[in-house]
């Protein structure tokens, strides 16, 4: 028998005419690439959302499930892309400015963008590949200045577009299950390969991120959203926010952590997500030059990487902000996972508080993990036994763009995550390796992402990386490439080794280390590991 509820589609428009008429007088505070401020409302939002779905439909007439490609920094007009875009029935594809000219090429070619609304101050990056993105009929500008110009064909600034039509526009009608929004994976194991969200993905998503386990966010915080949209939607973030009522404070491209540190003194914020190295960076500022009066920044939701355990100590002893874990992928819209403690943690010692908060988490709603051993049982939930990371939920994509693989999926339909993983007794999962970083040496394996977490809690280190490198006897065997915070205090590999005898076995310890002046990153910020593989195969990690 079926309930007996009226069918009502859970979309992108609805996410939008909620947050307009629920909270219209919310603020979306951009910091743009000019560095000029903006500042204005839901509302604003809403009729400029129509605007833009409006001029898609009647002035590029744009078809139902077409592709248009997003080519920016975080600011408001983006938001309006991320509700405009599926409002007209179309797919919001947001493409990530920081890969390789031949991934970005990749990228836009298989996805079929017909146009793509790009920055002004990105816009170098698509003239170099113009003449071979053979779908893309329009090019449109965004905060173009004055005197603008650019070898790019058919372009069109895109508060023109908006300034030709009205905001009295009726949504295309979209149904739940359609897709609203597409993100290519960054790469890091291969070519980049789609996403495509649905609205009903993205609904559901929203309202989890939202939720008091998860993100725990309201219409009293103000957010600052430092993930790129071209990211992974964000995380989600512009929609959560309008369902929320929490303000939005986008920062573009102004990242460095002086800027960071500007922003969550000016508007007031008191929650920010983002990558593990960009917290690192505004801790290390702050350290530096002590903020005059407290920060309101109550807490920082960091995912993509691992959270070191000396970061959210650090963070919480010396300012009282807290950190919050988070696990996800893009595959999996992207959140998954978050770790916060539970009263039954209350009665523990803070050391093993802090363990269980740089664990990746406890599913979300709409979520559940599972562990699967190598002999093809599903591990206990005891915390130590090891196993790749499958994942299933209302959010998880059931097969990539445009392919037929079924490599990634299982069966009885979960979603192969490549990560290894541990589930505990209270489900908190967490992750000791990727299956291809994990190292094999005399027959026995090696938590790459043990070793790496332990040096991190070095005083004088800021980042170390390690990685598998051929070894005549032991057949692989770990380099640890570090940074030092201080480097006028050095640090030596007898030393390193002597502080690693503790908490690992003889065998597990490194023996080789490189002290670089960063660890090179992918283009979200991640230790890029299949870099360093291939610098030391060059010769060039001494
Ligand atoms: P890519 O797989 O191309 O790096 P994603 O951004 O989708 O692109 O990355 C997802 C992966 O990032 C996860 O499978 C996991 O390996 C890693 N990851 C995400 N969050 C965390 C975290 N909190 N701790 C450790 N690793 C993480």
């Amino acid at each position: 028998m079926k309930g007996q509820i009226m069918s009502y589609q859970l979309t992108t428009n609805a996410i939008l005419e909620y947050g307009n008429s629920v909270f219209p007088h919310q603020s979306i505070i951009s910091h743009l690439p000019n560095k000029k401020r903006h500042e204005y409302s839901f509302s604003d939002l809403y009729k400029r959302s129509k605007k833009l779905s409006n001029a898609l439909v009647n002035t590029f007439g744009v078809k139902p499930g077409d592709m248009i490609g997003t080519f920016a920094w975080n600011h408001y007009q983006h938001v309006e892309l991320y509700y405009g875009i599926p409002g007209a029935g179309a797919v919001c594809h947001t493409i990530n400015i920081r890969l390789s000219e031949q991934q970005i090429e990749f990228i836009i070619n298989n996805s079929e963008d017909k146009i793509i609304f790009v920055d002004a101050s990105l816009v170098k990056t698509i003239e170099k590949m113009a003449p071979l993105l053979v779908t893309v009929e329009h090019f449109v500008i965004i905060n173009a200045p004055a005197n603008f110009e650019t070898t790019l064909p058919n372009t069109i600034s895109y508060e023109d577009i908006l300034d030709e039509v009205s905001d009295d526009f009726q949504w295309v009608e979209s149904e739940e299950n359609d897709a609203c929004g597409m993100c290519y994976t960054s790469g890091t194991t291969g070519q980049p390969k789609g996403a495509l969200y649905s609205h009903r993905s993205t609904y559901l998503h929203a309202l989890s991120v939202m939720s008091p386990n998860a993100g725990c966010y309201s219409v009293n915080d103000t957010i600052l959203l430092i993930v790129p949209q071209f990211h992974v939607m964000a995380w989600g973030f512009p929609y959560m926010c309008l369902l929320a009522g929490a303000a939005m404070v986008l920062p573009s491209s102004n990242l460095q952590p002086d800027a960071i540190i500007h922003m969550l003194e000016r508007e007031k914020i008191n929650k920010a997500n983002g990558v593990p190295t960009i917290w690192l960076g505004v801790y290390e500022a702050l350290k530096k030059n002590p903020p005059k009066e407290e920060l309101t920044l109550e807490e920082y939701l960091v995912g993509g990487s691992a959270l070191p355990q000396s970061l959210i100590e650090g963070f919480e002893n010396d300012f009282g902000i807290k950190g919050v874990h988070a696990w996800g992928m893009t595959e999996t819209s992207p959140l998954g996972s978050v770790s916060r403690l539970q009263p039954k943690h209350k009665s523990l010692p803070a050391k093993e508080q802090l363990k269980i908060r740089a664990k990746q988490g406890i599913e979300i709603p709409g979520i559940q993990l599972r562990v699967m051993q190598e002999d093809g049982n599903i591990a206990p939930r005891d915390g130590t036994a090891v196993g790749e990371l499958e994942v299933k939920g209302a959010w998880v994509i059931d097969a990539y763009y445009k392919t037929t693989s079924r490599e990634k999926f299982t069966d009885d339909g979960w979603f192969k995550t490549g990560d290894v993983s541990t589930i505990d007794a209270d489900g908190y999962m967490e992750i000791t390796d990727r299956t291809k970083d994990l190292i094999k040496s005399g027959g026995e394996w090696i938590s790459s992402v043990a070793i790496e977490k332990a040096i991190m809690g070095h005083s004088n280190i800021t980042e170390a990386a390690v990685i598998a490198i051929p070894d005549k006897k032991w057949v692989e065997r770990p380099l640890a490439g570090v940074v030092l915070r201080n480097k006028d205090q050095k640090v030596t590999p007898e030393e390193l080794i002597a502080f690693l005898e503790k908490d690992f076995a003889k065998y597990q310890i490194p023996e080789y280390y490189v002290f670089l002046d960063e660890i090179p990153k992918t283009s979200v910020g991640k230790f890029d590991k299949k870099e360093m593989r291939r610098l030391y195969a060059a010769g060039q990690l001494k």
